[in-house]
């Protein structure tokens, strides 16, 4: 049930803030797949055969690039660190690896396809979460470096030099599915639709009636309640933040967005970060790398950048919204104690 109650949240966020003005149901399937319960709304165009080939889609995906069976290519990957052995992957698989790669060169030190040994030892894989020891964290620190991580996408194949290594794509591999579910979703004539893919909401085109579809973005304190409400078309708004995985230890949590420089959970000074983009997979690469990044150095990417828009909640309570969300977003959390500020370029 705990699984599943961000989920029936989001769904009350959903249901509450972006359900179509029109009296028209939707079509919608509910599904588990990638480790998080997702949903896939269609309002106009396409219908139950366009949402099936979604989902088969991106079920699809999770079997190409789950870390955890045994039968994904990731896992050939994997199993074959160290070997001299180039494996050879679908070219979406290969594609993909590339472009993780290159978050890491974008955002040094913040994302790091590799991580996935550190992953391990805090135990955010077996669910059987714990501190580390030092040894344990020191050993699995050395194996991330995803300049260790050689892609070759001509010949849609990769491999990881040093044994031990593992890549791990939970950062990006939803906003990916993302994109390919909007794509089939459009080819099979769909106009108007929403998709959540547990953090990544995708919106097709705009409500029925015209108007752009509201979206929830969760209070990372409270997430049965709004932090603040967007109004997007043609976008998604991914959200990395804290509360979605961690545990309790010593009264201290610990959570699974680990900072590369220091094997420990990141402590940027932020509890949530929201990106905006048409760019699904960029958006949610970019939320969980800029997690790890900080507010002052979110925004610096930010102002370098005319791709992506922000919403950042900092641990002081602060809602920082960058200045081409303005126009359309509304704030939700005043009650709860949080400022808003617009932040310019
Ligand atoms: P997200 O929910 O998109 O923010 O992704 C979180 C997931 O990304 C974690 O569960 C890990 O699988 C992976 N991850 C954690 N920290 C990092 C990092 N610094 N760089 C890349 N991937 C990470
Ligand atoms: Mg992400």
């Amino acid at each position: 049930m705990k699984r599943f109650l961000p989920f029936l949240c989001c769904l009350f966020l959903l249901a509450g803030c972006a359900a179509p003005a029109s009296s028209a149901e939707p079509e919608q399937a509910q599904f588990f797949s990638m480790d998080t319960v997702m949903s896939i709304r269609v309002y106009s165009g396409g219908g139950l055969d366009a949402i099936q080939a979604a989902r088969q889609e991106i079920e699809g995906l999770d079997k190409l690039l789950s870390r955890t069976d045994p039968d994904s290519q990731i896992s050939a990957l994997n199993s074959h660190a160290g070997d001299g052995l180039q494996v050879s992957l679908d070219a979406e698989v290969a594609n993909l690896l590339s472009f993780a790669k290159s978050v890491s060169q974008l955002l040094p030190g913040c994302f790091d396809v590799t991580i996935a040994p550190v992953m391990d030892a805090w135990g955010f894989t077996t669910q059987e979460r714990h501190i580390p020891s030092a040894d344990t964290l020191s050993a699995a620190m050395a194996l991330v470096d995803s300049n260790g991580l050689i892609v070759d996408e001509q010949a849609s194949s990769a491999r990881l030099e040093r044994a031990g290594m593992e890549v791990d794509l939970g950062a990006v591999a939803k906003g990916f599915a993302a994109g390919q579910a909007d794509a089939v979703l459009r080819q099979q004539g769909v106009t108007s639709a929403l998709l959540d893919l547990g953090g990544n909401v995708t919106v097709i085109g705009a409500k029925p009636d015209g108007t752009a579809w509201q979206v929830a973005v969760k209070d990372p304190q409270n997430t049965s309640e709004a932090l603040c409400v967007l109004s997007l078309e043609d976008q998604t708004a991914s959200t990395s933040g804290g509360y979605e995985r961690y545990f309790e230890e010593n009264g201290q949590i610990y959570h699974h967005i680990i900072d590369p420089k220091t094997g420990y959970p990141a402590d940027s000074g932020l509890l949530s970060v929201t990106v905006i983009s048409a760019d699904h997979m960029l958006a949610d690469a970019l939320s969980t790398a800029l997690f790890v990044a900080g507010p002052d150095a979110a925004l610096d990417f930010w102002r370098s950048r005319e791709d992506i828009e922000l919403v950042l909640c900092t641990q002081d309570n602060r809602v920082i919204v960058t200045e081409g969300l303005e126009a359309g977003y509304r704030p939700a959390g005043e009650d709860r104690g949080y400022t808003y500020e617009i932040a310019r370029r």
